[in-house]
């Protein structure tokens, strides 16, 4: 059986024919079931790769008639991806849940006020960075007025999503990196390679010290860096959310925007996984050729070698891998042979270091419960393994794993690897 031909007139939620394909590649062999996070807390065949790629089969194929029968399996799916590491088969999970999701939104578009809030918040302010920065101007204003305190204690902001909610930076952290082409200082020896640096949406209001250390450092290793000022977000939480064609129009304006770079270097693991896969969301040569000319900011400086010795840290830290480097894209070593050369840090094991912390994207907000037991478990992982400090590589996961190392009464900084590789001033 093969998936109706309804699907090409949008009038039925059936998956595109090559994802259709290779669900058949299942031989629904249980491998990937425990690495699953939702299986691992609800142990329910419905909340497991297995079972979902039956499900999505079941819609593909007639059997299921209401695509809002298995809808809420799919959206407890966090598109982790520990299910692909797991699979023997090659099963492309990540691929079959976009390509899933994609053709049911097309077909029956959630309604009500909170997918119209999700659709407007993700389209016309996360995917837009000047509206985005005046968000969190406004909300930094909020706390300051104390809003936050006065909507928790209302209840008007439920206690959970209060706890997950970060602080907002002062302005001064919050600034943009200048557009345009960054030189190395004086003194340092030049490589003669110019990198464009790609800074996506959200790490730049919460976590700009992330990207003025990745400038910092690209710098300081004598490589020319070029900022972009046409860039845009990457369009990932649009994918997740079945809007391909909506991060079709942010792919083609990046592809525009570095069709100078000869490398594009980014920092968050999520954007990485999201643009290495533009050939794919775009069909077409341009997207394959950015996809190849991008690279993961650690598997970059890895591969190129650090010149700049990294300042002193002492520190006993736990390195996590975000879903999207590890899973995403099979990039595991390259940060902790960066972090190996960080004088004093003692890098120590923990029990998940692959396991999703519960975050993707907006996840945790969507999904509070499963998200606060996926998350509960990394943070005592990580508590067990007696660390003083958290490294990881993507925005979402430093706010929940700060969220809930603080809800369990431990709290330690979590920084980004890029962080601890700033040489000594
Ligand atoms: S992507 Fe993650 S949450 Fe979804 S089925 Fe695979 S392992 Fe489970
Ligand atoms: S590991 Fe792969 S083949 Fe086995 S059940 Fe999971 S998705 Fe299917």
């Amino acid at each position: 059986m093969t998936p109706s031909s309804d699907h090409a007139r949008g009038t039925s939620p059936t998956l595109d024919v090559a994802a259709y394909a290779r669900s058949l590649d299942c031989v629904h062999c249980g491998l990937c079931l425990p690495t699953c996070p939702t299986w691992q807390v609800t142990t329910l065949e419905t909340e497991s790769p297995r079972g979902r790629v039956y499900l999505m089969r079941a819609l593909a194929e007639g059997r299921v008639a209401d695509a809002n029968a298995i809808r809420p399996f799919l959206d407890h799916c966090l598109d982790c991806r520990a299910c692909e590491t797991a699979c023997p088969s090659g099963v492309r999970y990540g691929e079959l849940l976009e390509s899933t999701r994609a053709a049911i939104e097309r077909a029956a578009p959630r309604r009500g006020l909170a997918a119209w809030l999700v659709r407007t918040l993700l389209w016309h302010v996360v995917a837009r960075q000047g509206r985005l920065r005046a968000a969190f101007a406004g909300l930094r204003a909020a706390e300051l007025l104390g809003l936050r305190w006065l909507a928790t204690r209302t209840r008007l902001l439920p206690a959970a999503m209060a706890a997950l909610a970060p602080r907002v930076p002062p302005g001064r952290e919050r600034r943009p990196l200048p557009t345009g082409l960054h030189q190395p200082p004086a003194g340092v020896a030049r490589r003669g390679v110019r990198v464009a640096l790609f800074t996506g949406c959200v790490m730049e209001p919460l976590f700009g010290r992330v990207h003025r250390a990745t400038l910092q450092v690209l710098l300081a290793n004598g490589f020319e860096v070029l900022v972009p000022a046409a860039q845009r977000c990457c369009g990932a939480l649009l994918v997740h959310s079945g809007r391909p064609d909506r991060a079709r129009e942010l792919a083609r304006a990046n592809v525009a925007a570095f069709a100078e770079a000869d490398i594009v270097v980014d920092n968050a693991a999520g954007c990485g996984c999201a643009m290495a896969e533009y050939g794919h969301l775009l069909g077409d040569a341009a997207g394959a050729a950015f996809a190849r000319k991008r690279r993961d900011i650690c598997t970059f400086l890895a591969q190129a070698g650090l010149s700049a010795e990294p300042a002193e840290c002492r520190a006993k830290a736990a390195y996590d891998d975000p879903c999207h480097l590890c899973h995403g894209q099979g990039i595991r070593r390259e940060p902790r042979e960066l972090l190996a050369r960080v004088p004093g840090l003692e890098i120590v094991p923990h029990a998940r270091p692959e396991e999703c912390c519960g975050s993707a994207g907006i996840y945790n907000l969507l999904q509070p419960d499963l998200a606060a037991a996926i998350g509960r478990r990394k943070a005592d992982s990580l508590v067990a393994a007696g660390v003083d400090l958290v490294l990881t590589g993507n925005p979402g996961c430093m706010l929940q794993i700060d969220s809930h190392l603080r809800r369990i009464g431990h709290q330690r900084p979590v920084r980004h690897p890029i962080e601890l590789l700033v040489p000594a001033r």
